[in-house]
């Protein structure tokens, strides 16, 4: 007797069928695509944003905040280009400390823009990404209403770079919504440092978001930016919160009438609202709207749009010139030296500072 009859040819008790094929691994049918989508041209940049597509104005917004010298060369021409479509809007700042209600509000303020008929952008400038390596505005869900609205484009802050250079990259930005048809930009930032005064010189209108607080809310803020606001509101008057707001309003009334009066020749108002119940909306939009109609007929308002490009102008050469400086490797080597030249004692800091520059020149002369 065989040992293992299946093994033998004529054996029919036990066959093994050769089994299904299995499908190739990879669909044959499927084209490889290019990983990425060509970069477009200017003028079809241009057009699109003039279109008022929104897939083509943050295309154009990534080129702004991009960090490669291509990519910004493109951008600076598309913004050339959209420069005499711009201009046509409201611009205002909005600053307050996290947790004021900032995303809350501005979703409400937003959604009382559009219901009026308009187009909203909102951008953000938030330094605070430099400093913590993380961010202040960006992490949150925020504004979720007009996240998904049609007619709202929201824009996180740049990223990467000194306060500086993501001011002007926001800046730059307004120039490309304002041509796509946005009537109404806001501008958030956080209302911890100096990121308010960059926003300020943006803006038509500065809004400060306050708390009703302890009673030292005063003293929490920097005069500096209740000097530079043209409103004050006071969020979160709902509930037993509103005898307090109305507290604090009547504190910061009696504040600021002991600043200087403003160049606008505009008194700064104090109002309360709650952003979460939807309280006092109207009265904070018809503040805004007073303003416009004040500044615009007196003038004001093309007096500090021609100021603001003035002082961006002058802005952006000094920030160039500081990186070219400050990236020159001749430098990069002197300032360590001499830095240490000073902590020791060896130099003063003017003699350091007199000898860093030197090198500079000197080398920039050699290149030359
Ligand atoms: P942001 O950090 O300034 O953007 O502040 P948020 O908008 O995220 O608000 C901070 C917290 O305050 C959230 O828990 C909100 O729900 C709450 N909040 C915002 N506005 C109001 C308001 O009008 N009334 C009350 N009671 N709470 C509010």
């Amino acid at each position: 007797m065989m040992e293992h009859p299946e093994n033998d040819e004529k054996y029919i008790g036990l066959t093994v069928n050769s089994g299904v094929a299995q499908p190739p691994s990879v669909n044959p049918y499927l084209h490889r695509r290019p990983r990425r989508k060509p970069m477009p041209t200017v003028s079809e940049l241009v057009e699109g944003i003039l279109r008022g597509d929104i897939t083509t104005l943050s295309r154009a917004v990534t080129l702004v905040e991009s960090q490669n010298s291509d990519h910004q060369s493109v951008a600076q021409e598309v913004i050339e280009k959209c420069l005499p479509f711009s201009g046509n809007s409201r611009r205002i700042g909005i600053t307050g400390v996290p947790g004021a209600g900032k995303s809350t509000s501005i979703d409400v303020f937003g959604l009382h823009v559009l219901r009026n008929g308009g187009k909203l952008a909102v951008l953000a400038i938030d330094p605070s990404s430099e400093i913590t390596k993380g961010s202040i505005l960006g992490d949150k869900t925020r504004m979720e209403k007009l996240a998904v609205h049609p007619d709202a484009f929201v824009r996180p802050s740049p990223s990467a770079g000194s306060l500086g250079g993501v001011a002007r990259k926001t800046r730059e930005t307004i120039v490309l919504c304002e041509a796509a048809g946005f009537n109404n930009i806001f501008v958030e930032t956080v209302g911890v440092g100096q990121s308010e005064t960059a926003v300020h010189s943006m803006v038509d209108f500065f809004l400060l978001i306050q708390l009703a607080g302890t009673g030292d809310e005063l003293q929490g803020i920097k005069r500096g930016i209740m000097e530079m606001a043209d409103g004050i509101i006071i969020n979160k008057a709902d509930g037993d919160n509103i005898d307090r707001a109305r507290l604090a309003q009547a504190q910061f009334r009696s504040a600021l009438h002991l600043f200087p009066p403003t160049p606008s020749g505009w008194t700064p108002e104090v109002l309360t609202y709650s952003g979460y119940y939807g309280l006092g909306i109207d009265e904070v939009w018809n503040m805004i709207d007073r303003y416009f109609d004040f500044v615009k007929a007196n003038g004001y308002f093309e007096r500090r749009r021609a100021d603001q490009a003035r002082y961006w102008m002058f802005e952006t050469i000094n920030e160039t010139l500081r990186s070219h400086f400050f990236n020159n490797p001749t430098v990069k080597s002197h300032l360590a030296e001499n830095e240490a030249a000073v902590l020791a004692n060896r130099m003063t800091p003017f003699m350091a500072a007199s000898s860093v520059l030197d090198s500079y020149y000197n080398n920039l002369a050699k290149n030359s």
